[in-house]
């Protein structure tokens, strides 16, 4: 009997534009020269190398958004803010060529929340994008501060969900030291992105904006396997929040699978945060895409969880 092949979206798979490449080169000068070169070439491929991929993994549908950490590690912020532009426009070119396989995540300069607030709303309405993907902190800055308040506003009046995608801390952490093995996906991005994601929710941004939609990649980056642990610690100190931790996490946040081809997190994430909230993805081409589809088309689920998990909440949640 021939093995049968979910029908995939995946939404944290990456491209790059021609103004976003010098921002992208430092995250692979310690990758073997070869291996980053083969990187780039996928990065910069919407054609067959991409396509084929897809096909041979059952993915009916990338969600495209740039490597990171593009503008937001930029220090003028009016060059960010017209680079971040220039690069939607072109990922809305390359939609547009094959507007049945590809969807568009908005490249935003953080560095000015009304800016970006204006582009996510043009990325939105005039360039058919379904959200947005941001690359962690902006110059050290992380988005409780009060000064996005205007952006949660807006993305929430939009409806827009805003992927939280790792970046390198401002400073790595000393228990790290003389492990360089440890940085970066190995153990560094889960705790970078997850206590960003934890800063939202300790800082009352969701009390706020109720309607706001968070995705997390890698499984939500640890969070659903602390929720009690988290609830608990809150109560403990104090934290002036209407609703537990958790309630915020499980309202706010949805999950996806980049870059984690394992049953145990997989079966967490469902059973703490509802099969409704977790996404597949594969984290293209830093991931092997054959292998995550192989994995979702394997793992044991019921066929209902599965085509909600590969395919039907990430078409709900994108309106796609
Ligand atoms: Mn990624």
């Amino acid at each position: 009997m021939a093995k049968k092949i979910a029908k995939k979206i995946v939404l944290e798979e990456h491209f790059l534009s021609p103004g976003i490449v010098n921002y992208w080169r430092p995250t692979v000068v310690d990758v073997e020269p070869k291996f980053a070169e083969q990187l780039y070439r996928r990065l910069t491929d919407f054609g067959d190398m991409r396509i084929e991929t897809m096909d041979r993994a059952g993915i009916t549908r990338m969600v495209l958004a740039i490597s990171g950490p593009g503008v937001q590690a930029e220090r003028d912020t009016a060059t960010a803010v017209a680079k971040a532009r220039e690069s939607n426009d072109f990922l809305a070119r390359e939609v547009q060529k094959r507007p049945d396989r590809y969807s568009g995540f908005a490249h935003l300069a953080m560095q000015d929340a009304r800016a970006a607030a204006d582009e996510l709303e043009r990325c939105v309405r005039e360039l058919k994008f379904c959200g947005a993907m941001i690359n962690g902190h902006t110059n050290g800055l992380y988005l409780d501060d009060p000064s996005f308040a205007s952006f949660w506003e807006r993305a929430e009046a939009l409806g827009t969900p805003v992927y939280l995608h790792p970046v390198d801390p401002v400073a790595p952490s000393p228990a790290l030291d003389g492990h360089k093995a440890l940085r970066r996906a190995t153990w560094e991005w889960g705790f970078e992105t997850g206590s960003h994601a934890l800063r939202l929710v300790f800082g009352g941004i969701f009390e706020r904006f109720p309607r706001a939609k968070l995705i997390l990649g890698h499984m939500g980056e640890s969070l659903p396997y602390l929720l009690w642990r988290i609830d608990c610690r809150a109560r403990l100190y104090g934290v002036k929040l209407k609703n537990p931790p958790s309630h915020y996490i499980k309202q706010n946040i949805w999950v996806t699978t980049s870059g984690m081809c394992a049953a145990e997190p997989l079966n967490c994430a469902i059973a703490a945060l509802g099969q409704e909230r977790v996404m597949f993805s594969v984290d293209y081409p830093f991931e092997n895409a054959e292998e995550a589809a192989e994995f979702m088309d394997s793992v044991p689920l019921d066929e209902k969880t599965r085509a909600d998990v590969a395919c039907n909440n990430a078409a709900k949640l994108l309106g796609l």
